[in-house]
């Protein structure tokens, strides 16, 4: 989501969004997806899959908490967002217009989070019919 700074008006991404690694993430998730898949045939797979899982949703749950934080260029804690009535008033204020990117950056990454959603709830459902298959 972009962002503007309260504190030195920058108006982009937080800095957290780099720390994020997308492609460790995207390799966990695959990996999950894989064994949650391998599993449903061969049960005796659950455990490993279970725990890659779990080792995926922890690190997106972490990389979530990390995202809410700081400015990229004064590294305050004081970004909101730009679509916010604070950020319009303090964009106006200062004349600030927030780049045309935005809206565009803004599609993409909804239609990333979903198709990402989708992934970790097939995850999920493969995972839990696993878990279920191996203990009833
Ligand atoms: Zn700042």
């Amino acid at each position: 989501m972009i962002k503007l700074c309260t504190q030195c008006l920058y108006i982009g991404h937080e800095e957290s969004s780099i720390y994020r690694d997308s492609t460790t993430d995207s390799v966990l998730w695959g990996t999950a997806f894989f064994f949650s898949v391998a599993g449903a045939f061969e049960t005796f797979l659950w455990f490993p899959a279970t725990i890659i899982f779990f080792v995926a949703l922890l690190y997106s749950i972490g990389g979530y908490t990390f995202k809410a934080c700081v400015c990229s260029k004064c590294h305050s804690g004081s970004m909101i967002p730009v679509q916010s009535d604070k950020a319009q008033q303090i964009m106006n204020e200062h004349g600030l217009i927030p780049p045309d990117y935005i809206t565009v950056k803004n599609e993409q990454t909804i239609l990333g989070i979903a198709l990402r959603t989708i992934f970790i709830v097939l995850t999920l459902i493969l995972v839990l019919y696993m878990l279920f298959d191996h203990f009833s």
